[in-house]
């Protein structure tokens, strides 16, 4: 496979790259001798002491030396994470959100990956349908743990349906063998009203407790519907559906719990939005390990928002703890909440030296009437917290996703088209939070637009309830 070489964005200054006179545009051909595929490889190259590269700049090859201790970092941030091909998946699940996009949108929000070092990276799911031996020994050898992989259905035959791919059933056995390795895998079963959903979700988690019961969680959560869906037999829940979900999961989280002394499996915030049911008490989440793909962010908001959690939950460490300056995950991260189909019930706002804010010149004065934007399911949960607060002067703003349609009520599915309309029709003078979960890294949404387009100023804030706390703090 042809490998691109990292093309550097830019070098911080005073860096080892930097006195060593690396600039932004040089592209690195070899580091000590060898071609990195990807930012795994170059972190693992450039983590050593005196790195030499091979650099190509404007057509020219040179050499450079950076002289550092091992361990400290090069200061270089690259283009792109994976120098190689993206591995792209085989498959064609019905489910599938990326089929239900419009025409017209980003070229990578269209990019099927099904690459386990994406999983590793950013935490995409991964179906091992294209997992091979070669893989698992580097995954083995170098420790790239966590991986997340979509279960679906235990049963060969409906994980081949759900997946489309007469590979679906087998592939599972790379699951085992990445288990039977030690590598922390977490699970996720989309589910599909009709398909995998009732006694088929039964059976499934009772396979996983017979044969993978070293997972470190499941997650169970519902398909994404856009009004683009063209599969007839993917459809919304019902009520009675929806609410048969959580009771199989319950159940199972009682027997987990029984048997391996952990609850496991969790359903979606958004199933507790759908049927009306309580969420879980916080400590039934056993530390949150699947907020980023929306279990339990209900609670965290909640806990974030009245003080009771000191830091925001869900903040992304590992791989990128080391990494000295981090690639832009953008271009496949940009469509994770919709892939995944949730980000469960993030709301947001921020404070005034938290965020960004878009048409400073306008913004209004911090004692302004405060509007919260955020999606359909976000303000069933921020809508409450807010209310407790008691005040006239701040109302949650639920914007209604029409650009999607379906049943994307996900905060980060909101696009720029929906905005616009929503706060056109809000007063010139007020503030208003925008979480920054709409948003990709280079400021855009779904659909392209930036901030700029909006016909009101907004805050961009972070996604969590403690900067939301602070950006309702009257003005000292
Ligand atoms: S849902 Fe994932 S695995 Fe299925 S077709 Fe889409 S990208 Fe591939």
């Amino acid at each position: 496979m042809s490998v691109r070489a990292p093309q550097v964005v830019s070098v911080a200054p005073g860096s080892p790259a930097a006195l060593a006179g690396v600039v932004a545009g040089d592209e690195i051909a070899r580091v000590d001798g060898q071609v990195p595929r990807d930012v795994i490889e170059w972190q693992m190259l450039t983590d050593e002491a005196d790195v030499d590269l091979d650099v190509v700049r404007g057509g020219i090859d040179l050499e450079l030396t950076v002289p550092k201790r091992a361990g400290e970092p090069l200061g270089v941030e690259v283009q792109s994470a994976v120098f190689d091909r993206v591995r792209t998946c085989d498959n064609h699940c019905e489910f599938c959100f990326i089929y239900q996009l419009p025409k017209g949108m980003r070229r990578s929000l269209y990019l099927k990956d099904d690459d386990y070092r994406l999983s590793f990276l950013y935490g995409n799911f991964t179906t091992l349908t294209r997992f091979t031996e070669a893989d698992l020994e580097r995954v083995v050898t170098e420790r790239l743990s966590p991986l997340h992989v979509s279960i679906h259905a235990t049963d060969h035959d409906v994980r081949n349906r759900m997946l489309k791919n007469a590979r679906g059933g087998m592939s599972l056995r790379w699951l085992r063998a990445l288990l039977d390795h030690g590598i922390e895998v977490r699970g996720q079963v989309v589910v599909c009203p009709g398909v995998n959903d009732g006694d088929v979700l039964d059976r499934t988690l009772a396979g996983v407790l017979d044969r993978f019961p070293e997972l470190a969680s499941v997650a169970v959560v519902p398909l994404g519907l856009s009004r683009f869906n063209t599969e007839p037999a993917m459809r919304l829940h019902t009520p009675d559906e929806a609410h048969r979900v959580v009771d199989v999961v319950e159940s199972w989280q009682d027997t987990f719990l029984a048997v391996l002394g952990r609850r496991m499996v969790f359903a979606a915030d958004e199933y507790y939005l759908m049927t009306g049911r309580p969420f879980p008490p916080a400590d039934h989440y056993e530390g949150f390990p699947m907020h980023e793909d929306g279990i339990g962010m209900a609670r965290t908001f909640e806990l974030e928002f009245s003080g009771a959690a000191e830091t925001p939950t869900g903040t992304r460490s590992g791989f990128f703890a080391a990494v000295d300056l981090p690639p832009n995950p953008a271009a496949y991260t940009g469509l994770r909440a919709a892939h995944d189909s949730h980000d469960g019930c993030a709301a947001s706002a921020g404070s005034s030296s938290g965020g960004s804010i878009a048409g400073v010149a306008l913004l209004p004065r911090r004692s302004a009437p405060v509007g919260v934007l955020t999606g359909t399911f976000g303000a069933k949960v921020v809508g409450p917290l807010v209310e407790q607060l008691g005040r006239d002067d701040v109302r949650v703003i639920a914007v209604d996703n029409q650009f999607f349609g379906g049943n994307t009520g996900v905060t980060g599915l909101l696009t720029g088209t929906d905005l616009q309309r929503v706060l056109s029709e809000q007063p010139a003078s007020h503030r208003y939070l925008l979480p920054d979960v709409c948003l990709s890294d280079d400021g855009r949404f779904l659909d392209g637009l930036t901030v700029t387009d909006l016909p009101r100023p907004v805050e961009v804030v972070a996604t969590d309830g403690i900067t939301l706390r602070r950006a309702l703090e009257p003005a000292s």
